[in-house]
């Protein structure tokens, strides 16, 4: 039986780099892979770029999840091996759900990449319920390492320099104000804690 799999990681651990190597493996072995994303990540418009070692490596989408996006319609009549979901934290309960349906009805496994948490300590929703219906959910082989040395698992989110720590869970780095910065638990609470003293001094 397919398998729905959701490989998660923080920022900068190698997912799509990895999702683009998985598909080159089953593509030499003529394999029919379909790679989608959801239509909330504007990044790259509609293809996923991985930089590994100052390559870039670009690949367009084969397919763009909206609101109300039809996965049978994708797969009728085709022979799919597998399917590929990069960004995969902003994907909804309902669109989760289908995917995990897809999987079991149509016998193909699925692949999906994202996040486990935002820069706000909160879970997504899309990876919530990938942990909640993955057959296996596993982290990234890869490990970004904090600026202290620790094994990275928040997200610390800066826009101009400055740290945030609340609003709108969906900040797209796709302007260069806006950075991402994989740290570990105890650096990501010492910069909260620094940038709420901060907060109080301006009050
Ligand atoms: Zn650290």
């Amino acid at each position: 039986m397919a398998k729905l799999i959701f490989k998660y990681g923080v920022m900068n651990s190698g997912k799509t780099t990895t999702l683009l190597m998985i598909t080159r493996n089953y593509e030499d072995n003529k394999k029919t892979v379909l790679i989608g994303k959801p239509m909330i990540d504007t990044k790259c418009g509609d293809s996923l770029q991985s930089r590994l070692n100052n390559n870039t490596f670009i690949r367009k989408c084969d397919f763009i999840i909206d609101n109300d996006f039809d996965f049978n319609k994708l797969v009728t009549g085709k022979k799919i091996d597998v399917i590929m979901i990069d960004e995969a934290h902003f994907l909804n309960k309902s669109q989760v759900k289908k995917i995990a349906n897809l999987v079991h009805e149509k016998n193909i496994p699925v692949i999906c990449f994202g996040l486990k948490v935002d820069f706000r300590g909160e879970p997504f929703e899309g990876s919530s319920y990938l942990f909640a219906l993955a057959n296996r959910v596993e982290e990234i082989g890869v490990k970004a390492i904090c600026s202290c040395g620790s094994i990275a698992n928040m997200n610390l989110l800066s826009v101009n320099k400055k740290n945030i720590f609340d609003g709108e869970q969906v900040v797209i780095d796709n302007d260069s104000k806006v950075e991402y910065t994989p740290v570990c638990l105890n650096c990501y609470l010492n910069k909260k804690s620094e940038a709420q003293l901060e907060n109080k001094k301006n009050d």
